[in-house]
């Protein structure tokens, strides 16, 4: 039987609904959240994750904006503009898009970010917050990883999850999340990397498996388990159209896989959405936890 198919479209745009009534309720309050971009240099996939962001905002009543400082930016004048937004209270997120400039050190940038406003959830203190499994915000592609899984009535309590790929923005974070001893959680997660031996052996046994690693048809149909759950995360841009769009497919093998899997993520349509939906969820939470804090 083929798989279902997860519309993160779909789910994204159930999640923006549901958060229109928190955004009504902060403008009750005189306070309309705001996310603030800052944009190094002007690399081209920067500027389209950009503009999604900033639609993102707009189509649901947020503000938004967007710093661009040139490509030969010092990191003292990359910290002096997030400082700026650090003090400014009408800015409630905080985000510098990635990659940044060989110039400047990313981390140095993210440890600069007030936590209170750092709403991609990359610093350390969030970080270390969700390993504790304290409340903070979630790293936006875990956290809309989570809520595909979770709408699309995944268990995972003692769910074997296998996650291919371990960066610090998807694979790590996620483990963390996933493996929380918690209601709605609770699954058992092993984490496959570049020096993993055979990734096929830990992917074969995934009740629901997460491939994020930047490789098309890395996942083929024969390293999956009948009735798995699989969450392609990938984007990788593999040609264009005879029009001139590019092609883009995610980590694993779609039309081999459909045919085994329980449930699959297209490329693009899948994880993407969910992403800046949950990076509009989090600008909201830090707004609700400003207007709490000054009242
Ligand atoms: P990264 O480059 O930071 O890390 C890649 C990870 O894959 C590393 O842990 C590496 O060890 C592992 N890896 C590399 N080759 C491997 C192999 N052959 N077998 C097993 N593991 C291997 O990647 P990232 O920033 O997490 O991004 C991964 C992919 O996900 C990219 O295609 C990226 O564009 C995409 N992505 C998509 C979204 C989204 O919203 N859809 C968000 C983040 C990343």
């Amino acid at each position: 039987m083929a798989a279902k198919i997860i519309d993160g479209n779909k789910i994204a745009t159930e999640i923006r609904q549901e958060i229109k009534e928190r955004i009504a309720k902060l403008k009750e309050k005189g306070v309309t959240p705001k996310l603030s971009v800052v944009l190094v240099g002007d690399d081209p996939a920067s500027i389209s994750y950009i503009t999604s962001k900033a639609k993102g905002c707009d189509e649901i009543g947020m503000c938004s904006e967007t710093i661009k400082l040139p490509a030969d930016a010092t990191e003292m004048e990359v910290m002096g503009t997030v400082d700026t937004l650090n003090k400014d209270p009408g800015v409630h997120g905080i985000l510098v898009q990635l990659p940044l400039p060989k110039q400047i050190k990313a981390d140095n940038i993210i440890n600069y970010i007030s936590p209170e406003k750092d709403v991609d959830a990359f610093t350390p203190l969030n970080l270390g917050k969700l390993m504790r499994g304290e409340e903070a915000f979630l790293p936006c592609t875990p956290h809309g990883i989570y809520q595909l899984l979770i709408r699309t009535g995944v268990n995972l309590k003692g769910a074997e999850v296998v996650i291919v790929g371990a960066s610090n923005i998807v694979g790590r974070p996620l483990t963390m999340l996933l493996s929380q001893e918690k209601d709605g959680l609770g699954a058992t997660v092993t984490l496959c990397h570049v020096f993993t031996k055979d990734i096929s052996v830990h992917t074969k046994r995934a009740d629901v498996l997460v491939v994020a690693v930047g490789k098309a048809n890395l996942v083929t149909a024969d390293m999956v388990k009948e009735g798995v759950v699989v969450i392609d995360v990938g984007i990788n841009r593999i040609g264009k159209t005879e029009s001139g769009k590019a092609i883009i497919v995610g980590d694993v093998d779609f039309e081999g896989i459909k045919e085994k899997a329980s449930a699959i993520t297209p490329v693009p349509g899948g994880v993407g959405p969910m992403t800046v939906t949950m990076l509009l969820v989090n600008t909201i939470e830090a707004a609700e936890r400003a207007v709490k804090s000054c009242c």
